[in-house]
């Protein structure tokens, strides 16, 4: 039929093709594209005309019709060869006719004929394709509509086939491009950007899920067309099932359903933050002609081998320690850097980067195949896993064989590619990091090509995940079949997709679950989803299209391995191609217009109609977006705290250092300021006020905030070109070592704008040159250039580890702050908050708590010189002053009260503030243990001058006694102080008396300090649990604060140096939870201590997330407190009996127990605590490991409720209305009921019961946390709940139950714990999983419930750790008294479960269903108000349960003579 040698159309030759107009189609994460191409022949003869153009590699295209004057005739898809005979007779006779066929040697190139077009004529080609949407790293879901085709390089010699008629002009070309989008989605649509100029987003509907845009009209061909789509929680795991069509055979793959699973595998944190240091690294960089083409149009735009050189620099500075690596380039021929790979150090480091330098695109052609033999050649290193980085514009026309090379090694390495600039092959490129169990990245327009190879560098420092088994799991009478290739990678977060056919008959209402199992670094991982079978509506065949060309790549792929049966595959192909309506390379589209018929004269003209190709192509779409940042934030982490640790046995910092150390570093950021000014440096520099404003964060949905200490510098305007501005990154990135580290040159100093001798004045003399260095180029790194962070993220990881390995900072390190924020930054938790701007603490703040005398005292450091701010230093205990201490910490103050203000004003509901110096140990007139102002007490005393807040609550979880604090408050009973800390009969720091539990508070204040010491170390969640049940919350409710204040000292946790204490991070989560329902959740806290890197960012995290309201973690199993822990909370409780009413009925046996450590002490008990030699104990502490804590995950939906039928309620944010039942929660629910209740004909009693179900099924596959459900009948609704739950998603459910009534559970086979309030004597109980408590009405009521809840109910929960927890509720009970303690008790339960809490109201009550509604999303419930004293009746019933459950229930001790 048609020769190669086409025309490529010029100028003069009128192209038939006018127009494309593209409608986009998103669901979910599927598309659907319809391209109509308007053809008019404005010749005088017949014409014949040919596009060649590009799709997307695993497009499916399923449909193609034509359409001339009113006829439509839409293709068929038949056998190719078979569809060109009969186009070429069709055209030969004059008739109209189509053909639409894929390349042979790319399927992302296909080739369009319009025959026989008549004088005059027009025509319009609708092409129908559907293809899933990529996922990016940032979570974006990628839409590319190819607009360039780029020639594919042929070598000489080879046939091209339908690549190589590829023709393209230069400049725009002759027809236009419209496109709409319209985009429905499950989830919320957050935002929708693109490469292209697009006109608004238009929302459809008020839930955000339908949208809709157009491209800006005049769209160039110079540029595919890249749409970025982000949804509000994009990455949930899920399974679209689509019925097949009717009238298609069962059992055929049209026929029947065909389900589409989308997995987002999560590894273990531990996996993803040791990256590995080992594998054999190798470049593999295309330096063919186009290699020296624009990466862009734009203004400052790089050449393609420029910008793939700096690249390279930056992988090679981020390259491990002691792996291999080695580079290679190729065009026509290749070379290799190295003739083999070769161990990375300095000097390979060195060799490679001056070759880099040298780098031309002066190959000539475009053979990738004969490099990447020649490395699959080589020899792998044992322990070494190969990682190909591949950079190249794709031009190749040989794609299938390079992708058949690449998979056939697809056992010994992993491929990494890059497609550079507009038009690179989709093909090759993502078939090469699919082949290759890799990633493939496109850097198209303005991208910069660096963040995104530092995106698959973090994929590539992954293990490999290996053995990867999928498993089916369904019905009897239904099989699976799955299509899709096996899956041979698998990255964390990164989505996989597995398409099966259902076989077979399914009732229509049973699950499916796929299980995933693999293994990562040894370890066997699975992932599994549960689904269900009956097909979703509204999907058309998209999924069945796409799982066609699923099943056909993967014959293809057979096909191409060649071996026997090659025509069985080849018919299969065709037959499932022709079923399916979707094209492959043995099929083409056909359609013949047969009334068509005329008589045509003479040979038919062809015409070519050209594509775009980027080169030579110079258009300016509009001004060039520079960005630039004049808001430099530098942390105050970096800006001039010092440090100082405790004399003693665990001083064993070099504080001094240190802390001269890093406030110098602060010194050089002002100065760079101060040249400007021509001023000196650094004491006058702050005196001469430069605008050292502090920043904070952040923001909430929630309405939490979280405050950043820090110092902004505005550099003012800063008239830097943008480029140079990168060019100073890559500059101080091409200066580092191989190590990790600088070294003090003038070069370097030219980078911070300074000159050697500036930076080398600045460095205190303990420390060497290097660590200055480095010092200065991390801090340079994080306050100048943070927005680039993902490029020199590993440049920075390998700088810090340098720095720790050298042992200058042993605690108080600025990475304390800066990694904590990264954390909170890297899981999202900042973004979440709300940014509260800081401020210095005014003098006025700060003489709250401090004397005159000593704040003139620390005024005057910044003035002073090292020795006399040693000399000064000396007049205190542990701590040492610099030259910029003062101004930290006013900053440190500041924060807090800006803090303090925001959730007085009710701007946040509650926050936390990462502020250092800490400030606990701080006096009136004294700086102690790192404190120089007390940043909590000034808090207090300014929420008490400023918003007259009545009673503050400060709770202080740091391992050291906040003796400051102590001081401040001894005597006030407005402030109540409770402080844990690490005593061991008073041997640890700092050592004081007043430290023991014995101190309760002075004169009116008696009873309101309460010190808990931990007298060993080693105390574990069970033990702080116990000290919050039976200490601090019940003084606490009773004291009823209006704030409650956090001395946030993570020492405490687990791994922690100083602490030695055995807490796992998620402890804080529940320590946070059980405090927000205080003061109406007013809750600020405070970061004091804490100097395990790794267990404080864990620790802060899990603090900051309970505060925006994240279900807490589970803990692991708890036991009962330790001895040593249950002496010291007997003898607090004994020592505060007289002040309050909760410890009043205390049997006074606890004088046995201070007796007990009496004597124990004699005996030289305290010895056992002792520390251990130093470097033993710190050898100790590095060895010590726990999990990391799992990722929390939110549900979008926080609280469902389901009135009964005809009642509206009122909702608060965060909670909706329980929708329509699914039809697989009522067949449930029948069946539950038939099977328990067959006697139970009344028909109302389904609905509440299909309610129960759908709740629970909705907790199940996580859509929402909690919900309530108002139900007629208690015992037929709670044990419905209870078998469905016990059944699908709950290995134990807790069931607090406030009524009369006796239910209907089981509590003998420990699946199950009942406790129960009632008003009337309960018959005995027979099992220790059933506790019933009477209370009566009085007065007391509210005291006596909160008595029962805090120590009988949460210490048995807690210990139980249910996966369920059930509130229930009799009609009537209370009345008016219940509603405000049941919203306690059920936000006191939301720390178990991970929040799973089902609340089960009989009758309808508004007010309670309101408490409870409020209670469930996470809103503060009303204060209670002071309680009184419960009634000795009530008290002595807990007591006697409290005896009876004891010794099965470890946590409801609290003295030692019960263990
Ligand atoms: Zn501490």
């Amino acid at each position: 039929m048609m020769n190669s040698g086409g025309l490529v159309s010029e100028g003069k030759i009128p192209v038939p093709l006018k127009s494309i107009s593209v409608d986009v189609q998103v669901q979910g994460h599927v598309v659907t594209v319809t391209s109509t191409l308007q053809y008019v022949n404005e010749e005088e003869r017949h014409l014949e005309a040919l596009f060649v153009f590009p799709l997307p590699a695993d497009a499916a295209v399923c449909h193609f019709s034509a359409k001339i004057g009113e006829q439509e005739i839409v293709a068929e898809v038949q056998e190719r060869q078979s569809a060109r005979d009969q186009y070429d007779d069709a055209v030969s006779s004059g008739q109209q006719a189509f053909l639409l066929e894929e390349s042979a040697e790319s399927s992302d190139v296909f080739r369009l004929c319009v025959g026989c077009l008549s004088p005059g004529q027009n025509a319009a080609i609708t092409i129908i394709y559907v293809t899933e949407l990529a996922v990016q790293a940032d979570h974006a879901l990628r839409f590319c509509l190819p607009a360039v085709l780029n020639p594919r390089y042929t070598p000489a010699g080879s046939g091209g086939g339908i690549v190589s008629e590829i023709s393209s002009v230069c400049g725009s070309v002759p027809y236009s491009l419209t496109l709409s989008v319209h985009v429905s989605s499950p989830n919320p649509i957050s935002k929708l950007e693109s490469n292209c100029t697009l006109d608004p987003l238009v929302f459809l509907n008020s839930e955000h899920t339908h949208a809709t845009v157009n491209l800006s009209p005049g769209h160039m061909f110079d540029k595919d067309v890249e749409l970025f789509l982000y949804y509000q929680n994009t990455h949930q795991p899920t399974a679209i099932v689509e019925a097949g069509v009717a009238t298609d055979q069962p059992g055929s793959l049209m026929g029947d359903p065909v389900v589409m699973i989308s997995l987002y595998p999560e590894f273990p944190e531990e996996v993803m933050s040791s990256l590995g240091s080992q594998g054999e690294f190798v470049f593999v960089v295309d330096r063919s002609g186009s290699m020296d083409d624009m990466m862009h149009h734009g203004k400052g735009a790089q050449s393609r081998i420029e910008g793939a050189k700096d690249t390279l620099l930056l992988l090679l500075k981020s390259l491990p320690m002691g792996c291999y690596f080695n580079i290679y380039g190729f065009g026509s021929h290749f070379e290799s850097l190295f003739p083999k790979s070769v161990l990375y150090n300095q000097d390979t480091m060195d060799e490679a980067l001056k070759r880099v330098k040298k780098m031309q695109a002066d190959m000539v052609g475009t053979e990738i195949l004969q490099p990447l033999k020649h490395i699959y050649n080589q020899p792998c290193y044992p322990d070494h896993p190969r990682q190909l980085f591949i950079f190249t514009d794709g031009e190749v026309f040989n794609t299938k064989e390079v992708l058949d090379l690449v998979k056939s090694h697809t056992h010994s390495h992993r491929c990494f590619s890059f497609g550079i600039g507009e038009g690179a092959s989709t093909t090759l490129i993502t078939g090469m990091a699919r082949e290759g169990s890799g990633h493939a990245q496109f850097i198209t327009g303005s991208d910069r090509m660096q963040p995104k190879v530092m995106q698959s560098l973090k994929l590539a420092l992954q293990p490999a995940v290996v053995n990867i088994s999928v498993k089916w799991t369904v019905q009897d009478g239904i099989t699976v079949e799955t299509l899709s290739q096996p899956i041979n990678v698998i990255f964390h977060g990164q989505r996989t997709l597995i398409y099966a056919h259902l076989k077979g008959e399914s009732s229509g209402s049973s699950e499916g679950t796929v299980t995933v199992t693999y293994s990562l670094k040894d370890q066997p991982v699975t992932n599994q989803l549960h689904f269900c079978l009956k097909p979703t509506e509204d999907t058309g065949l998209a999924v069945h299209r796409l799982a066609a060309r699923a099943l056909i790549q993967s014959l293809e792929q057979q096909e191409r391995a060649g071996g026997a049966g090659m025509e069985d595959i080849k018919s299969r192909m065709v037959e499932l191609s022709v079923q399916a309506g979707v094209s492959c390379v043995h099929t083409a589209f056909i359609a013949i217009n047969k009334d068509s018929r005329q008589t045509v004269k003479g040979p038919l003209l062809q015409r070519r109609v050209p594509t775009a190709d980027v080169s030579g192509v110079y258009c300016y779409q509009g001004p060039y977006q520079a960005s630039l940042d004049n808001d430099l934030l530098l942390k105050s982490s970096l800006s001039g705290m010092f440090s100082s640790r405790r004399s003693g046995s665990f001083a064993r910092c070099k504080s001094y250092v240190n802390a001269k150390f890093v406030g110098a570093c602060a010194g050089i950021i002002g100065f760079k300021k101060s040249l400007k000014s021509n001023k000196g440096f650094p004491v006058q520099e702050q005196k001469s006020g430069i605008p050292q404003k502090v920043t904070a964060l952040f923001s909430s949905r929630y309405e939490t905030s979280a405050v950043l200490s820090g110092q902004e510098i505005s550099q003012g305007k800063q008239e830097v070109d943008v480029e140079l501005q990168k060019d100073s990154l890559l500059q101080l990135v091409s200066l580092q070592k191989a190590s990790g580290c600088w070294d003090l040159t003038p070069t370097l100093a030219h980078v911070f704008g300074k000159t050697e001798d500036e930076l080398t004045n600045q460095k205190p003399a303990e420390v060497n040159q290097s660590v200055w260095a480095t010092l200065l180029a991390l801090i340079w790194l994080y306050g100048c250039k943070i927005k680039d962070q993902v490029e020199w993220q590993f440049v920075a990881m390998k700088a810090a580890s340098w720095i720790r390995s050298q042992k200058v900072c042993e605690i108080e390190v600025p990475e304390r702050l800066i990694m904590s924020y990264d954390a909170l930054r890297t899981f999202g938790t900042a973004q979440r908050c709300r940014q509260v701007p800081v401020r210095q603490a005014t003098e006025q703040e700060i003489l709250l708590a401090h004397s005159e005398e000593y704040l003139e005292a620390v005024k005057q450091t910044p003035k002073m010189t090292e020795e006399q701010l040693m000399e000064f230093s000396k007049k205190y205990n542990d701590v040492y002053f610099h030259q910029n201490i003062y101004h930290c910490a006013q900053l440190a103050v500041g924060a807090t009260l800006q803090l303090v203000d925001s959730v007085m004003k009710r701007e946040v509901r509650n926050g936390m503030a990462l502020v250092r110096p800490p400030g606990h140990h701080s006096q009136r007139s004294a700086a102690n243990g790192f404190c120089v102002f007390n940043n909590v007490a000034i808090a207090a005393l300014y929420a008490q001058k400023n918003y007259s807040v009545n009673r503050i609550l400060i709770v202080d979880w740091d391992v050291h006694h906040g003796q400051g604090v102590q001081y401040c408050f001894e005597e006030d009973p407005s402030v109540l102080y409770f402080s844990w800390h690490r005593y061991e009969h008073q041997t640890f720091w700092p050592n004081l008396p007043e430290s023991d539990y014995t101190s309760i508070g002075k004169g009116k204040g008696s009873g309101f300090n309460i010190n808990l010491p931990w007298n060993k170390v080693g105390m574990t969640n069970s033990d702080y649990l116990s000290a919050f049940f039976h200490v601090l919350l019940p003084v606490a409710y009773e004291f009823d604060p209006e704030l409650v204040l956090v001395c946030a000292g993570f020492d405490s946790a687990i791994g922690d140096p100083e602490g030695e204490m055995c807490a796992t991070p998620e402890i804080f989560a529940h320590l946070t939870q059980l405090l927000m329902p205080l003061a109406a959740g007013k809750m600020c806290v405070v970061l004091e201590g804490g100097y395990n890197l790794k267990s404080l960012t864990q620790s802060v995290c899990q603090t900051v997330q309970t505060l925006l309201g994240d279900p807490a973690p589970r803990l692991s199993e708890h036991s009962a407190p330790c001895v040593s822990a249950l002496d010291s909370i007997a003898n607090v409780r004994t020592a505060h009996s007289p002040y309050w009413s909760c410890f009043k009925h205390l049997d006074t046996n606890s004088d046995r127990s201070i007796k007990r450590r009496k004597l124990e002490e004699k005996n030289g008990g305290a010895k056992d605590a002792k520390p251990l030699l130093e470097t033993e104990t710190k050898k100790k502490m590095e060895d010590i490991v726990w999990p990391e804590p799992l990722p929390r995950s939110s549900p979008a939906l926080r609280t469902v409720v389901a009135p009964p039928p005809g009642v509206e309620v009122a909702l608060p944010v965060g909670c909706q209305v329980l929708g329509e039942i699914s039809k697989s929660a009522s067949d449930v629910a029948q069946k539950i009921r038939d099977k328990l209740f067959q006697d139970a004909s009344d028909q109302k009693m389904l609905q509440p019961l299909g309610n129960i179900i759908s709740v629970l099924d909705q907790m199940k596959s996580k859509e929402v946390c909690n919900g309530c459900v108002l139900v007629p009948d208690l015992n037929v609704s709670v044990q419905c709940s209870v078998e469905h739950a016990l059944t699908s998603l709950a290995k134990r459910v807790l069931i607090v139950f406030i009524g009369d009534g006796k239910l209907p559970v089981d509590t003998t086979d420990g699946t199950a714990l009942l406790v129960q309030i009632c008003s009337e004597e309960a018959e005995e109980e027979k099992s220790v999983n059933h506790v019933s408590l009477c209370l009566r009405i009085g007065e007391s009521f509210t005291a006596g419930f909160m008595q029962i809840v805090l120590g009988l109910l949460l210490p048995l929960a807690y210990e139980f750790n249910p996966y369920l927890v059930l509130g229930v509720v009799e009609e009537g009970k209370w009345k008016t008294l219940l509603p405000p303690v049941w919203g306690h008790l059920i936000s006191l339960l939301q720390g178990l479960a991970q929040g799973r809490t089902l609340a089960l109201l009989q009758g309808y009550d508004k007010d309670l269903v309101e408490v409870t509604a409020a209670a469930l999303s996470g809103a503060p419930a009303p204060a209670l108000g002071a309680l009184g004293p419960p009634k000795p009746e009530d008290f002595q019933a807990m007591e006697k349960q409290r005896q009876r459950l004891q010794k099965r229930w470890g946590l409801l001790r609290c003295t030692v003579s019960e263990s």
